[in-house]
């Protein structure tokens, strides 16, 4: 293995995997390592999300512009990539609901952020209930909003093609490889990979999902920012429920000022269809299991108490929402229930497996505050991608793209290739979109 690099991303979700990606096709000259502590990429949330290629109508313009910017131009891409290199992407839209008239009212807020975010006229409509019967007779409602330009597809098998491609470029993948020590050296960083070997490099970039935060505090970086982990859970349904709906539903949420929806009817790329997930707060962001979730609980409280988060904690609204999902955590038919409120045909005694639980992990600011959009930390030989939620893998491509021109204006990784041919796409055109 080389012992020095030019540059190491931290991080085999769906975020690194796309950086090296593009920095595969662009900086030839330049040694670049992904670091990956599972034996695969897209071993955590990446593959182990809802699987959808969102349409940007759940995003205020103003708060989430750049996710919502990355959502638009993510589902051209997603959608070319997987054409190109035939892997699932299905086109089949999904619906909003509302179940009370306050719930439409923010369904019209939808409509609007969503056509101000750039969808089409024809690519998302608000209809009233009589017209959503004629087509999805099961559906209860007051109200919903169609987006016709959403879809699905498996983001691990997208990343594990990435991979393949920067790996054919170039990059090395340390798989199974956990940074556990970063350390600043005669101006290089010493990185100590599980615990015994080292390696160094002249730069870092930071795409460790629900390890982000810790990585920087290690590199003393955003320590006025903290992180809550929550487990999103899934129920499999039965395949007598698999033609319920021609379309996956969400609903208005209760809680909009949290960063995490209500449970949904989902509808797979491979046609089975789960109901999920909720937002279970965790210990971890692998509290997969109890164990984890045992081992991390006094560190995590003893940081929590000590930061931000300690408002967050013992807000009462806060504790409410906390308490509903762990009931939905603990009683099946509590989860179920909220679905069974627009899609009354469900019942919990017929669902008895669970899905694949994936866990987010959410910024919290000094105040106490949920931090609404990505943050980013720049910093002379790091750079740092925190709080990178949902819509998170819809928007991995461009996304990355934005970061790699933003260390190139630095002068950090020149664009190479005169003409910035990145696979189908060129650098410079989706630079463009981004930025219009
Ligand atoms: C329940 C749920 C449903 C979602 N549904 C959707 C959806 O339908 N559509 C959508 O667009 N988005 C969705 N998202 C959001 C999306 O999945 C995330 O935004 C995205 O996967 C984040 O990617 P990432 O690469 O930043 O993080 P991750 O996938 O978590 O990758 C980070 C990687 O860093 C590695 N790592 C961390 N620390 C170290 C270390 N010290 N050494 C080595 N490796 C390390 C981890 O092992 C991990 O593999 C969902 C999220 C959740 C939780």
């Amino acid at each position: 293995m080389a012992h020095n690099f030019d540059l190491v991303i931290i991080g085999g979700g769906i975020l690194g995997t796309s950086l090296s990606y593009f920095l595969s096709h662009l900086n030839k000259s330049k040694t670049i390592a992904v670091i990956e502590q599972a034996k695969e990429v897209a071993f955590h949330t990446s593959g182990r999300n809802t699987g959808k290629v969102h349409a940007p109508y759940l995003y205020n313009p103003e708060k989430k512009k750049m996710f919502a910017k990355a959502a638009l131009h993510g589902y051209e891409m997603w959608r070319k990539y997987s054409e190109l290199k035939n892997l699932p992407f299905k086109e089949d839209g999904v619906i909003e609901v509302s179940r009370d008239k306050k719930g439409t009212k923010v369904l019209e807020k939808y409509l609007k952020w969503g056509k101000q975010n750039g969808l089409l006229e024809d690519q998302i409509e608000l209809v009233s209930k009589t017209d959503l019967k004629k087509s999805e007779p099961e559906i209860k409602c007051d109200a919903a909003l169609c987006v016709y330009k959403d879809a699905s597809t498996d983001y691990s098998i997208l990343t594990k093609s990435l991979m393949e491609d920067s790996l054919q470029n170039g990059i090395k993948f340390l798989l199974g490889t956990k940074a556990t020590n970063i350390k600043n050296k005669n101006g290089k960083w010493k990185i100590t990979l599980n615990h015994e070997h080292e390696i160094f490099s002249d730069f870092i970039i930071n795409a460790a999902g629900g390890e982000s935060i810790d990585i920087a505090h290690s590199m003393d970086v955003a320590r006025n920012l903290t992180d809550v982990h929550f487990r999103g859970e899934y129920w499999k349904a039965p395949k007598e429920y698999y033609n319920l709906t021609k379309r996956s539903v969400y609903s208005v949420p209760e809680f909009p000022d949290y960063p995490f929806l209500d449970p949904h009817w989902i509808i797979r790329v491979d046609g089975t269809c789960e109901i999920g997930p909720n937002a279970v707060p965790v210990f971890s962001p692998y509290g997969y299991k109890k164990s984890e979730n045992l081992k991390e609980f006094v560190p995590k409280m003893l940081e929590m108490l000590g930061s931000g988060a300690r408002k967050a904690i013992f807000d009462k609204q806060f504790q409410e929402l906390a308490i509903n999902e762990i009931q939905s955590s603990m009683s099946k038919s509590a989860m179920i229930d909220r679905v069974k409120s627009f899609l009354p045909k469900i019942e919990a005694d017929k669902i008895t497996e669970k899905g694949t639980a994936g866990i987010r992990s959410s910024v919290i600011n000094e105040h106490g505050k949920f931090v609404p959009d990505v943050v980013l930390v720049d910093e002379d030989t790091s750079f740092h991608i925190l709080n990178y939620n949902s819509p998170g893998a819809t928007g991995a491509l461009p996304f990355s793209v934005n970061i790699i021109n933003q260390l190139n204006e630095k002068g950090l990784f020149r664009n190479e290739k005169e003409d910035g041919k990145c696979g189908p796409w060129v650098f410079s055109e989706i630079i463009e979109k981004m930025s219009g």
